[in-house]
């Protein structure tokens, strides 16, 4: 984040010091994800008033989701800058200590979620954990056809809603049972699928039975 060459005038670390940084506690290896989650896409309003240049530089992009939902796995300290010091159990289940391992791999809340949306993947007989289908995608150079789109696509979307849901509980105080956001995260990825412009195959007409939809198709 802070040593790469976002924009012509140099890397960010050339304008905001170390000391600056340090101050907000943002840490020197710190990702473009992990800045985003915090502050989103602006600059601190102190930083902003002591170097006015910031105005002309945007916060970088992620470069996609994927990248994205492995950075956020990455950011177990980030618990600790929300709540130095004190363990709480997981909004999610209630049972075991909040921290993004228990969140993502052995939860039960995330299992329920991930076991029902892992059913409409093409694949037979996945792992009940997603960081195994994680694992596995990771390894999988991207590929435009509908499998690998779809996969990726429900990995995101039980990560980030799942992530989503624990923000809610813990801020906002609002509370979805499992069942509830299975339909949101459903939904999202319908709306996602019919973006898609797709060659029309077996496998294409597989998903468009599992999730009731109709793609467009490429003639
Ligand atoms: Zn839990």
């Amino acid at each position: 984040m802070w040593f790469d060459k976002w924009c012509s005038i140099g890397p960010i670390e050339q304008i905001v010091s170390r000391r600056d940084r340090y101050d907000f506690r943002l840490k020197d290896d710190m990702v473009v994800a992990e800045y985003r989650q915090l502050y989103g896409d602006s600059w601190p309003d102190e930083w902003r008033r002591k170097y006015p240049v910031l105005d002309q530089i945007k916060v970088p992009e992620l470069k996609n989701n994927h990248d994205a939902m492995w950075n956020r796995l990455n950011i177990q300290e980030r618990l600790l800058i929300w709540n130095p010091g004190a363990s709480y159990n997981c909004h999610l289940c209630d049972i075991e200590v909040d921290s993004v391992q228990h969140l993502f791999f052995k939860c039960d809340y995330s299992k329920q979620v991930w076991g029902k949306l892992k059913e409409k993947l093409l694949f037979r007989g996945l792992s009940n954990e997603l960081h195994v289908i994680m694992e596995m995608m990771a390894i999988y150079p991207y590929k435009k056809q509908i499998w690998s789109i779809l996969t990726r696509l429900v990995i995101d979307a039980s990560v980030y809603f799942v992530w989503q849901e624990r923000n809610k509980r813990c801020f906002q105080g609002v509370k979805r049972n499992s069942e509830e956001l299975i339909t949101i995260v459903q939904d999202y990825i319908k709306v996602k699928l019919l973006t898609l412009k797709v060659k029309d195959s077996k496998a294409v007409r597989e998903v468009e039975q599992k999730w009731g939809v109709n793609l467009m198709k490429r003639m």
